[in-house]
């Protein structure tokens, strides 16, 4: 039997109704906060991965879908969406109109080893702020990133965790200094650290390796090698924090990934996922654009995990509200032979309506019962003849008969009931 491709999932009409959910939400107050949607493609250069996320992430080392196609082309599936955004900066010539706030969803791919939360195609939100360099762009990101997950109801089950990992200088001073401590215990780091002493030593502080992180304990904080104006940048973003009233953590082990990011980084953790605890990550990106071979263009933006709050909502047993349907359940040729026309009156008056197609109406009114209708309407000859329907609740079981003009008015007032 055919299977869907391993880390990927059939997203089935009730899990579909909370992705979209989820994402109307976001879309929602992304733009109370001036934010417009963008689409870029899912397929794009695999240069524009190899130049922007750097050779040492775990993405382009081993999580790529990347391939060439039949005309020789190199391609990959995106497996984020920050870069994407950026080449159509870039490529599209949207330098001329900054500051831009642009906010995407869509899937994303990595080939990494699929489990609870965690999936080779996965959904993401996002936002990104280009062209404005000071705190304030990284203020109203994760502003608005708190907004949504409060709008979503999960603020309180959520942790934003933030750090600053400095300018360019600040990262060389910080990246010589934990090289050198880590190179006097190196024995005693995992093969992994190990590995990444030469190549990217800062990507250690992200190890989950118990060993690694008992040694880090020790290790010289990236704090300690801020420049004046590096500190003075993350002083400001926790200032304008605290006066939002939005709860932070400092975590100084917080790094991310990806080679871009600069300043700020921040990501919201639950306790609620298992190992899978980030939710929503981000940071600010100042050199990215540039390293695209663009203009200089700084920019500030995260994504959150749409499958995660998803199981989020789930785990916290989040109630999710139905939109009122109405069974139709003719009875008779002469009612089957009016049921279109029934339906579409309905419809074009707004009403959700389901039709059952066949069986009786014992059939009919179990499947009501199954698709959630808040009522059903139920005619025959005898309602036919009179002029009046039968309308039945499902939730009481009471009946109540409707002359056929007032239906419609009938139907609205209990879809309004909450
Ligand atoms: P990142 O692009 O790695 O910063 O991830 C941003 C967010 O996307 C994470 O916090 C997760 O919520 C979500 N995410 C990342 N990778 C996956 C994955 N493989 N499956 C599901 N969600 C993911």
């Amino acid at each position: 039997m055919l299977q869907a491709v391993k880390g990927t999932r059939d997203l089935l009409p009730g899990t579909c109704q909370k992705f979209r959910h989820v994402e109307q939400t976001a879309s929602q107050i992304a733009s109370l906060y001036g934010f417009d949607e963008i689409e870029t493609p899912i397929l794009e250069p695999a240069a524009l991965f190899l130049r922007s996320l750097g050779d040492t992430s775990d993405i382009v080392s081993k999580e790529m879908y990347r391939f060439t196609d039949a005309g020789g082309d190199d391609l990959v599936l995106r497996p984020e969406g920050t870069a994407g955004v950026a080449r159509a900066l870039i490529s599209e010539g949207l330098a001329q109109e900054l500051p831009l706030k642009l906010f995407y969803r869509g899937p994303m791919f990595r080939r990494e080893r699929p489990q609870k939360g965690r999936y080779r195609q996965f959904y993401q939100c996002g936002i990104e702020l280009l062209g404005v360099e000071s705190p304030a762009a990284d203020l109203e990101v994760i502003a608005c990133g708190y907004h949504m997950l409060q709008e979503l109801g999960l603020s309180q089950n959520l942790t934003l965790r933030l750090n600053s990992i400095g300018d360019l200088e600040s990262r060389a001073q910080f990246r010589e200094a934990l090289k050198t401590y880590l190179l006097q215990h190196r024995e005693q780091l995992s093969k992994d650290s190990q590995d990444r002493l030469e190549r990217n030593p800062l990507r250690i502080l992200d190890s989950k390796d118990p060993g690694d992180r008992k040694l880090l304990e020790h290790a010289p904080r990236l704090e300690q090698s801020l420049t004046p104006q590096a500190r003075e940048f993350f002083l400001k973003v926790q200032q304008g924090l605290q006066a939002l009233k939005i709860p932070v953590v400092i975590d100084p082990l917080l790094v991310r990934g990806l080679d871009y990011y600069c300043h700020t980084v921040f990501e919201f953790t639950t306790e609620n996922l298992g190992a899978q605890n980030a939710v929503l990550a981000g940071g600010r990106y100042d050199g990215l654009v540039s390293d695209l071979g663009g203009p200089k263009v700084p920019g500030v933006g995260w994504a959150f995990g749409t499958d995660r709050l998803v199981l989020l909502l789930d785990e916290l047993k989040s109630e999710w509200k139905r939109a009122p349907s109405f069974a139709l359940i003719p009875v008779g040729e002469r009612a089957e032979a009016e049921l279109p026309k029934m339906a579409q009156e309905l419809r074009r008056a707004g009403l959700r309506v389901d039709l059952s197609f066949s069986g009786n109406l014992g059939k009919r009114m179990k499947r009501a019962d199954k698709v959630g209708a808040t009522a059903a309407v139920i005619f025959g000859d005898n309602e036919l003849n009179a002029d009046r329907f039968q309308i039945k609740h499902l939730k009481t079981g009471t009946q109540t008969e409707v002359p056929r003009a007032q239906i419609i008015a009938e139907l609205q007032r209990l879809a309004a009931q909450p």
